[in-house]
């Protein structure tokens, strides 16, 4: 018998309990851990729900399940993740929240896949080197207006929070001494009662490989102080809808008309306000949710699969007089401090629903078991390029030897730190290229090659720890990810080198290792019998899956996301609903199923994010709405 065990050489606290019964040890609860900073709300809802803090002193430093912070993760936080940990932010998702770079990469698509689809930002420029653009832009569209020049918007491009924001007409008075972006200012805003608002639509993006978009249906909405006017560019308390800006404005406290005192609204009384003016909102919603997809297709192919992060992201949509939906900004870390009561109504509910998502069980087995045998240890952060052979790699190997009855000598490879699956299979008298065994193990261990294990030393491997641990929720959180897909027959192929460069490039994305145990209601998982994926859940709580929306986008967002494949399919359903709306919104409840593909009253509630309980689009459509909707 061969006995191994892992040092982990970052840590002399873990304790070495090899062989112990995870089951005897005393439950942990789960753990969270805050960066200075983390608005309070966080530490409150997580204590709520029975979470415990993390604690320098108390526990391990890999002894946590939840790391939240305001600022980015290193690029080392993501290779050192182990898979029971989920951190708050995805890497690379500067392409949508830096502003400069949202305007760049939208130009972008607008290039490639046309304007009248990417048609939701204001004309965007960088300055200082898109002056001469600038200048271009703003002649032609004064000569258009007669000599009258229009209204633009000056924002720092890295700062938030309405700092460092002014409008103007006359370029003159253009003065900047940062990089800044200046935008066309939609100088044409839904007022209510005279006043501008915008709307701070919270949508979590729970994995980019495969892509999977929740929206949350309460939001919030955000109103200006002062009655807007285009006389007075430089009233901030009239032009900008910032909560930092407008809790100082001298009427933010006094009750003003129809808005009330303070500056915000829930998303349910708005869209009671839309109801009692006889307006179907439902268009408006279906549009804010292509905004959202088409948004996050931008950046979708360029974020390493990163399986243990989950982003909240705000997005701020203007609604302009023709009430049609603008995007403004995509924040990073939306504010979530408690200004008021509509605050802690909105965001309360946002982070427990939130943590819905993450879907743990009250218990972290996984955790449980890892500390209490620190047997394996499996960072879960996927670069987007070849991957080599690694030791976790080398043990499911010699573990599924192990299953199908050859006697396994690991010694060799695993002492090596170049371990191979060429050597390990020669190791063992398999025969490459030939043997099914290898072929076998090929596809096995392609299926967890996302492991990247630099800091941990093998000295000794007990056969305890050769046995692959499985938590006991495995295939549920696997379907839930909606990396489920079921194998089809592997081709067999050639193990030609030392690396995994053959392994095709899906194969790279990791199943989320499950750290949870679904609650959820098998109902709420929708199989589409041609791929043979499995949805996500089209609901958490008040998050509403709107993105993959029918079987073409799961297939879609299977692999590296197929980007153009999305976005053909959110083209077609936003030119349904168009023509549905046209054709007198008087379509049958079979028509829209085949449209879309979904069958049931949950799957076409989530294409109608919205009220609390989505009617379907057949019952919406006959509902009497005067169809005042431009
Ligand atoms: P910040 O990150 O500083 O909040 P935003 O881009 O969100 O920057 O702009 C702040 C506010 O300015 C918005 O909430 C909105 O009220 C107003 N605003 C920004 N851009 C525009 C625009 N193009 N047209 C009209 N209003 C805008």
């Amino acid at each position: 018998m061969y006995i191994f065990l892992f040092l982990d050489n970052q840590s002399n606290k873990s304790k070495m309990m090899a062989g112990a019964d995870a089951a005897d040890a005393p439950k942990k609860p789960l753990v969270f851990r805050l960066y200075s900073g983390v608005p309070e709300v966080v530490r409150q809802v997580l204590l709520e729900r029975g979470w415990i803090e993390y604690n320098e002193q108390e526990h391990d430093e890999k002894d946590w399940n939840l790391y939240w912070r305001t600022t980015s993760f290193t690029e080392a936080e993501y290779e050192n993740i182990l898979p029971w940990q989920r951190l708050n932010h995805h890497p690379k998702t500067m392409g949508i929240t830096r502003k400069d770079c949202l305007a760049r990469n939208l130009k972008r698509m607008k290039g490639i896949y046309g304007s009248a689809l990417y048609d939701f930002s204001p004309v965007a420029f960088i300055l200082p080197n898109d002056y001469t653009k600038f200048l271009a832009e703003y002649s032609r569209e004064m000569l258009e207006n007669g000599g009258t020049p229009g209204y633009w918007i000056c924002k720092p491009v890295d700062l938030s929070r309405g700092r460092g924001i002014f409008i103007f007409q006359d370029f003159t008075n253009l003065a900047y001494d940062s990089s800044v972006i200046v935008q066309k200012y939609i100088s044409n805003p839904l007022l209510i009662s005279g006043y501008k608002f915008d709307l701070r639509i919270y949508v979590c993006v729970k994995s980019f490989h495969p892509l999977t978009i929740y929206m949350y249906q309460e939001g919030l909405v955000r109103f200006a102080t002062e009655k807007y006017s285009l006389n007075s560019l430089d009233n901030q308390y009239a032009h900008l809808t910032n909560t930092s800006i407008n809790k100082f404005g001298l009427s933010y406290n006094s009750e003003k008309e129809r808005v009330g005192s303070g500056c915000k609204w829930t998303m349910s009384k708005f869209r009671t306000y839309l109801h009692s003016l006889n307006i179907n909102e439902m268009l408006l919603w279906q549009r804010i949710n292509s905004i959202v997809t088409l948004t996050l297709l931008t950046i979708a192919s360029s974020i390493p699969a990163s399986p243990n992060c989950i982003e909240l992201f705000g997005f701020d949509i203007l609604i302009d007089s023709n009430f049609k939906p603008w995007l403004l900004e995509v924040n990073f870390s939306p504010a979530l401090s408690l200004d008021c009561p509509v605050d802690v109504t909105v965001k309360k509910g946002l982070l427990h629903d939130l943590i819905d998502l993450l879907n743990y069980s009250d218990v972290d087995h996984l955790r449980e078991s890892a500390f209490a045998q620190q047997a394996q240890k499996r960072p879960s952060y996927v670069r987007l390029q070849p991957l080599s052979l690694t030791k976790p790699v080398v043990l499911l190997l010699a573990n599924t030897l192990k299953r199908s009855g050859k006697d396994c000598n690991l010694a060799q490879p695993i002492c090596s730190p170049h371990s191979t699956l060429h050597n390990l299979c020669k190791a063992n008298h398999l025969e490459i290229n030939k043997e099914e065994h290898c072929e076998k193990l090929l596809s096995d261990t392609a299926r967890i090659s996302c492991v990247q294990y630099g800091k941990q030393k093998v000295t000794k491997v007990s056969k305890v720890s050769l046995t692959r641990k499985t938590h006991p929720s495995t295939s549920s959180s696997q379907k839930e990810t909606g990396l489920a897909c079921k194998k089809s027959p592997q081709p067999k192929k050639k193990i030609a080198s030392q690396n995994m460069e053959n392994v095709p490039s899906n194969k790279n994305l990791c199943m989320l290792p499950a750290i949870n145990k679904t609650t959820h209601k098998p109902a709420s998982f929708k199989r589409f019998s041609k791929v043979e994926c499995i949805m996500p859940r089209s609901r958490v709580g008040d998050f509403i899956l709107t993105f993959p929306f029918n079987e073409a986008t799961v297939k879609a967002s299977q692999k590296l996301t197929n980007v153009k494949a999305a976005i053909l399919e959110v083209q077609k359903l936003l030119n349904s609903i168009v023509s549905h709306k046209a054709c007198g919104m008087k379509r049958r409840k079979e028509d829209i199923s085949s449209n879309c593909r979904f069958v049931g009253k949950e799957q076409n509630g989530q294409l109608l994010w919205g009220p609390k309980d989505p009617p379907l689009l057949s019952v919406m459509c006959t509902n009497n709405h005067n169809d005042s909707f431009r």
